[in-house]
């Protein structure tokens, strides 16, 4: 701990105990409570901002790991990785917890080019889980809107042809998330659909706000198993709109395509997992993670190694501001979001086997950037409870309170089958997320993409809002 540190918690405690030796009325009370918190949060984002580790970490993972797709000798690197500084940190408990994951590997072969003249080639990426081309398939396009638009078409005009799914983002909607959820379908289910139709292959619009961005973006897609598996890629925007250009001028010209990637048996891996030990209810658990796996392109930067360094950082604040946790905090690093969510599933099942008792769970999945706030899977009064906080953190920059969306990796936890406390909360850092797909799932998310300062205030968010989670919830009576 440095003479910063200890000044500051010496100062905290010192605080404390003064406000705890005053007799006071209710209203007394509270107001002194006030002052404790916003100490505590004070203390929080000084430590991040001023002695912050997040930053160096992130650089560690991105630039000594680089990218990490479940089953891949690099995510078996993160696990190593994130157990060594979870342990650094001094925590209680340090340890791994077994999982089976999924084996997709990419390939070398990632090529696709437009016929009209000279071949031009075009630049893609392989989405996830797809099935290998088999050697250079040529073949002409029908260029389609929706999956509806694939279901409406004459099978014969689509037999032996690549469906080329061309929909972008909704520039309108403010939250870039919503603009991907309303277009992912594409991704997603488009192999299926156009193979209900009889395409022999699928050309994907990337999922970016980005009108003309060279990266292609890559992401999960699935199969159905009443049709057969065709070959799918993710086209960079500008070359999206290059072949709808060409399109319009001859809508007979042809794409051709050359991917060999593979499916191997399931992997042995782990989700790593370190613990604060409550001091009135170690029985009852709040978790907070991200996810260590990212996409097999960049260094999975943002999405998700920012979630992961604000996790553990989150941690790391509460024990350098000497805050002693009531309930047990638990950072995980949940390993294959990407592409199956194991991590996540079976961290909830065991926690179920296990009869614990998980409180809160708290996921940061959407960047590195400006924290603006929470979004919450829960009740009314979970909701009202979140809202009493804005005050303490408005001056942050936090105040987005609302229902919405958890995460990926937590979502199981609330799942019926696992839901063992009914007042479990799910909570989603909200940070802003207009730039975000600029980078999703491409080369170019890498640590130089992520600014250090918003990254910092993200981890104090994360830290805050589990500080002020553990001293509300179950008052003393
Ligand atoms: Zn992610």
């Amino acid at each position: 701990m440095s003479k910063f540190n200890q000044l500051i918690s010496s100062f905290t405690i010192v605080l404390f105990l003064i406000c705890s030796s005053i007799k006071e009325t209710k209203a007394d009370n509270s107001s002194h409570q006030s002052v404790v918190d916003s100490t505590m949060i004070r203390t929080i984002y000084d430590q991040a901002l001023v002695n912050g580790e997040a930053y160096d970490n992130l650089r560690v993972l991105c630039k000594s790991v680089g990218h990490r797709l479940s089953g891949s000798p690099a995510a078996d690197k993160a696990v190593v990785w994130g157990e060594q500084v979870l342990k650094k940190m001094g925590l209680d408990t340090v340890y791994l917890q077994e999982i089976k994951v999924p084996h997709w590997d990419r390939g070398n072969l990632e090529q696709a080019w437009i016929n009209s003249g000279k071949p031009r080639e075009l630049r893609i990426a392989t989405l996830g889980g797809s099935v290998a081309s088999k050697g250079k398939i040529t073949a002409g396009v029908i260029e389609v809107q929706s999956l509806e638009e694939v279901k409406n078409l004459d099978p014969q005009k689509v037999k032996g042809k690549f469906v080329f799914y061309n929909r972008p983002m909704d520039a309108r909607k403010i939250s870039t998330f919503d603009a991907y959820g309303g277009c992912v379908d594409q991704r997603y289910w488009g192999a299926v659909e156009a193979a209900a139709a009889g395409a022999i292959g699928v050309f994907v619009r990337s999922m970016t706000t980005l009108e003309s961005d060279h990266f292609p973006h890559t992401g999960s897609m699935g199969y159905s198993d009443t049709v057969t598996k065709i070959p799918a890629v993710a086209l960079a925007t500008e070359d999206a709109n290059y072949i709808h250009d060409q399109l319009l001028k001859n809508p007979s010209i042809t794409l051709s395509m050359n991917i060999n990637p593979t499916w191997n048996p399931d992997k042995k891996s782990y989700n790593v997992i370190g613990e604060l030990r409550g001091s009135e209810f170690p029985d009852k658990i709040m978790v907070v993670g991200g996810h260590l796996d990212s996409w097999d392109l960049g260094e999975g930067a943002h999405d998700d190694g920012a979630g992961i360094v604000h996790s553990m950082e989150a941690l790391r604040l509460l024990k350098a501001a000497g805050y002693r946790p009531r309930h047990t905090i638990r950072v995980v690093l949940f390993m294959n979001e990407e592409n199956g969510n194991m991590g996540g599933k079976s961290y909830a099942s065991i926690a179920h086997d296990l009869r614990e008792d998980h409180v809160v769970a708290i996921e940061s999945d959407r960047g590195g950037f400006t924290p603006r706030g929470f979004s919450l899977v829960g009740n009314e009064t979970q909701l009202k409870m979140i809202q009493s906080f804005r005050e303490l953190l408005e001056p942050y920059g936090l105040h987005f309170f609302e229902f919405g969306y958890g995460g990926v990796d937590i979502g199981p936890l609330a799942q019926p089958l696992n839901k063992i406390d009914a007042d479990l909360m799910l909570l989603g850092l909200v940070p802003d997320s207009q730039r975000y797909f600029d980078f999703h799932h491409t080369a170019d998310d890498v640590f130089e993409n992520v600014n250090k300062r918003e990254l910092e205030l993200g981890c104090a968010s994360m830290a805050s809002m589990l500080y002020l989670l553990d001293k509300t919830l179950h008052p003393i009576k």
